[in-house]
């Protein structure tokens, strides 16, 4: 395997230590992998400190250009990029092959946007205008599950609107990212752009950091409130995409047999490890025992393996500390209701867990009430909709959750009293870069995607002239 390095002011640089990564389909240590000391996070944050000023007075359509090499570069190094995310992160190679061209998208969707001045005022006393500002260095505190098209998210907003970054992935799924930084240090002026890696322990240090002005995080929510509290000694500005525990309610009117495959998908893809995966199935008792019938055939009839092995549908958990915890909320799941399908794991090395249907559950369960991001899916019967709406409402978290239905006035009507961040009506966990992202309670604080995701990364300014 490629040795890797930190990308530092324009440098490919070793780590000072260095940290394995693990294969999760096979339990195979892939490579050292370079880990950064708390010194070269400093340096890393130095080189985007002094990068900053000449790089926010570029154009918008310089920083435009740098922004979609990065895609062109991405596209370029498809096949090996996808490769490496299979092997760092355990999904199916297609899964794979589609985040990395998703994550060209991403970034080039950044690129069709501005930020115009607003004019406020232009009356006969004064001219009020609002500029949108860059804010300085930010640091991009990335998760496991998709650890390219995630940064994404933060990498294009931040460097369209002038600022510089410090991205950190997740311990485990480094290489991707590392990748990345050798892929696109020709291409970005030094300092702009820095990548550094951490056993779990750069996080903390990154997010206080006198000089980064905004951190741009998405992880679980107990991180999340780490991250906000590290933030508040100087007020940074923080964007937190956090865990979730999406309802799906599924009315009488829906046929179980062709509904049962886009459920399914909802909930499993990525082995379940998707903040916004359905996490709970609310289903009508009409139709609750055969929808319970159909997603356990469709769970029997998955194929679990290797990513890079033809024919895989569902890949591995990512780590073993995943995996472990899935496997506990599993046995306790089987005392709470009836597994129907999977709740076992092949005998073989990685870390499989079968897809796994568990029905005869109900809210107060572990795996109702809370987020697995396994693949497990608890099927709870209603009988009222407006009383599944107020058990979907019942939890900390208000990423995502939908309605299904053949009657889109009824689904829009119950999707108006449901509280999280998205609905989707027939249709779960669809992500568009156009679209703004953000999550309501506990699952986040501010927005992804979309103009509002861009205005993230800069601060309102005002100017206000007498006349
Ligand atoms: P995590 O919170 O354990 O880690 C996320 C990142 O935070 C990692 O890079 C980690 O090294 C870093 N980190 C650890 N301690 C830190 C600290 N004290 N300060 C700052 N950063 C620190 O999350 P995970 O297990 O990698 O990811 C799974 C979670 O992420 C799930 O809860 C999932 O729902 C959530 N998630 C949310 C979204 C979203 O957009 N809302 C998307 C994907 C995942």
């Amino acid at each position: 395997m490629a040795d890797y390095s930190l990308l530092i002011n324009g440098a490919l640089v070793a780590g000072d230590a260095t940290m394995d990564v693990v294969n999760p389909a096979t339990e195979e240590v892939i490579c050292a992998a370079p880990r950064a000391s708390e010194a070269q996070l400093n340096q890393a944050v130095a080189a985007a400190k002094a990068a900053f000023p000449a790089w926010s007075k570029t154009s918008l359509d310089e920083r435009k250009a740098v922004v979609n090499k990065i895609a062109d570069a991405i596209e370029a190094n498809a096949n090996d990029l996808a490769r490496l995310l299979t092997q760092e992160q355990g999904k199916p190679l297609a899964d794979a092959t589609a985040e990395v061209y998703g994550t060209a998208i991403f970034l080039r969707y950044f690129t069709s946007l501005d930020l115009p001045v607003k004019v406020i005022d232009d009356s006969e006393g004064r001219l009020v205008e609002a500029h949108r500002r860059p804010l300085g260095v930010v640091g991009a505190i990335v998760p496991w599950n998709f650890p390219m098209i995630l940064m994404a998210f933060k990498l294009s907003p931040a460097l369209v609107a002038g600022n510089t970054i410090v991205v950190k992935p997740a311990p485990t799924t480094p290489l991707t990212a590392l990748k990345l930084g050798e892929l696109i240090c020709d291409l970005v002026p030094a300092g702009v752009v820095n990548f550094i890696t951490d056993a779990n322990d750069l996080g903390a240090p990154l997010t206080a950091h006198p000089d980064v002005r905004k951190v741009s995080f998405t992880g679980s929510t107990a991180t999340g409130a780490k991250v906000m509290a590290g933030a508040a000694g100087l007020l940074k500005r923080i964007t937190l995409e956090l865990g979730g525990n999406d309802a799906g309610i599924v009315l009488d009117d829906v046929n179980p047999k062709e509904a049962a495959p886009k459920l399914f998908q909802s909930a499993f893809q990525n082995s379940g490890q998707v903040c916004i995966a359905m996490k709970r199935l609310y289903v009508h008792e009409s139709i609750y025992d055969e929808m319970c019938d159909e997603l356990a055939s469709i769970a029997k009839e998955t194929v679990i393996g290797d990513g890079l092995e033809q024919g895989t549908q569902l890949g591995p958990l990512q780590n073993k500390m995943q995996f472990d915890k899935v496997r506990e909320m599993i046995a306790e799941a089987g005392q709470d209701g009836t597994i129907i399908a999977g709740g076992d794991t092949p005998d073989k090395p990685g870390f499989f867990i079968a897809p796994t249907i568990v029905r005869d559950v109900t809210d107060g369960a572990r795996i109702v009430d809370e987020e697995q991001f396994g693949p497990v899916l608890p099927v709870i019967k209603f009988s009222d909709p407006h009383d599944a709406v107020a058990r979907a409402n019942a939890s900390p978290y208000g990423l995502g959750g939908s309605i299904w239905s053949a009657d889109l006035d009824k689904a829009y009507a119950l999707a108006q009293e449901m509280e999280s961040g998205t609905i989707w009506i027939n249709k779960h966990a669809e992500l568009d870069p156009s679209v703004p992202f953000g999550g309501a309670r506990q699952s986040g604080l501010g927005t992804e995607l979309g103009q509002e995701g861009l205005e993230e990364f800069t601060q309102l300014k005002m100017i206000n002239i007498a006349r």
